[in-house]
């Protein structure tokens, strides 16, 4: 019988990788509410109307990438491709925005119907933070302190560059993509068919197509930054000061504008070179207009998304993920002859003395080459070996699999000594 397979674009997070996810998560989760922020939980099915109107309706996302069906009632829904629209929806329906500042996270899978490959799903897993009711630049600012805190916690600030655009007002973009499309209809022969099809729908993506010949016509188009407004001006250099005074690097990257048609003003990416064309870790900006467009009062906001596979990918690539998240357990704990009983008293003892420690007991018996040909496999740093002899005399031996070391009989408060050492 043909077995059943999953969904293409929708993987399995398999125990070899569980340990380095729940390592991202932890560390950013940790990161997140060290600076004042809560967790926010939303369903993954939406109206489908709700994306339509806040992501725009000539998205790529919309357009073309989003999960939609009718239910059994005949409503129109969509499996979320991304957390803002979500976030926005549920602050506003149990009224946690109006003259209220919240600073939320979120976290969980989204889905778009994208060619997948290696760091691009169909399936893949978000963390989001989204900010109410501030207007920056300095809540711009220390969102970016926050994520650059999180690359240097993860090892990663020499991997990701952070790239910063003002988008400016709705008004100040309007008369920019006016004067952009008068630019390229001169030159309408030369775009490719992705540009030709974007130039009056939506042609502000033009920007980052990653057509190099379109980048090269790109050079002579109108620049964004002479057609915004003095207010979004004054809050973009404002950002900056803040970033250069707080030694937080960047480039500035006129054509970054998002594949989102909410964001305004400030808007930034960290890309890296690692990941081939998913170079894109974190991705966020200013939705100042988006609470008002949703029916709620005009509320400024600010947020960002990463995504994890992307991460995992690049803590591989960069291979900063510690080697003791890396091994499965820490100690691997072997009983030699008639003793079952007494290592299984003895393995909780030690975990209760140890708590950080991951000790796995050897089950089911076989030789000692065998178990500790086992051990080694578990990635444990130390085997603790219990015989008849060792019970007899209160003691244990500990064989290092790591590292060029004798071994050496010791009592069990000697033991959680050495262990306690070892692992923190
Ligand atoms: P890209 O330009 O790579 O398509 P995006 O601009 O569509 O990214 P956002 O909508 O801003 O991405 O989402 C934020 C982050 O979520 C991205 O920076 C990326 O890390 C991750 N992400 C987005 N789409 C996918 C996907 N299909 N598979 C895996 N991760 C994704
Ligand atoms: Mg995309």
């Amino acid at each position: 019988m043909k077995k059943i397979q999953s969904i293409r674009g929708m993987n399995d997070l398999l125990p070899g990788d569980s340990a380095c996810w729940q390592y991202l998560e932890s560390s950013i989760f940790k990161l997140l509410s060290q600076y004042g922020y809560r967790e926010i939980r939303f369903p993954l099915l939406e109206s489908t109307d709700l994306f339509k109107r806040t992501i725009g309706e000539v998205t790529d996302i919309v357009e073309k990438e989003m999960y939609s069906f009718d239910d059994r009632n005949g409503d129109s829904l969509s499996l979320r491709p991304e957390g803002t629209a979500g976030c926005v929806r549920a602050c506003e329906e149990h009224g946690l925005i109006f003259n209220q500042v919240q600073r939320l996270w979120y976290q969980g899978p989204m889905f778009r119907h994208e060619r997948p490959q290696k760091g691009r799903l169909r399936q893949f897993q978000q963390i989001g933070v989204e900010v109410f009711g501030l207007d920056g630049p300095d809540i711009d600012a220390e969102l970016i302190l926050m994520i650059s805190q999180l690359w240097q916690i993860l090892g990663l600030a020499d991997s990701v560059t952070l790239q910063l655009n003002s988008l400016g007002t709705a008004q100040s973009r309007d008369a920019y993509r006016e004067a952009l499309v008068s630019y390229l209809e001169e030159k309408k022969d030369q775009l490719d068919e992705d540009s030709q099809r974007r130039l009056h729908t939506n042609p502000m993506r033009i920007l980052d197509s990653k057509n190099p010949e379109i980048q090269l016509l790109l050079n002579k188009a109108p620049d964004l930054h002479d057609f915004l407004d003095d207010a979004s001006l004054q809050h973009f250099e404002k950002l900056c000061l803040i970033l250069d005074t707080l030694g937080v690097s960047y480039v500035i990257n006129k054509r970054l504008v998002r594949g989102l048609d909410y964001y305004g003003k400030t808007v930034f990416e960290w890309v890296t070179s690692l990941l081939g064309s998913q170079g894109t870790i974190c991705a966020g900006g200013r939705y100042d207009g988006l609470v008002e467009q949703l029916g709620g009062k005009s509320t400024p906001a600010i947020g960002l998304a990463m995504g994890v596979e992307r991460l995992a990918l690049l803590l591989d690539a960069a291979a900063t993920l510690p080697d003791s998240i890396a091994r499965q357990v820490d100690a691997y704990l072997i009983p030699v002859g008639d003793v079952g009983i007494k290592v299984l008293e003895l393995g909780q003892m030690i975990r209760r003395s140890c708590p950080a420690l991951r000790l796995q007991n050897h089950c089911g018996g076989g030789s000692l080459k065998n178990q500790m040909k086992k051990a080694d496999k578990s990635g444990a740093i130390v085997a603790l070996i219990v015989g008849e002899d060792e019970v007899a005399e209160g003691n244990l031996t500990v064989k290092f699999l790591r590292e060029d070391r004798p071994q050496m009989s010791v009592s069990v408060d000697e033991l959680i000594e050495l262990l306690n050492i070892k692992i923190n």
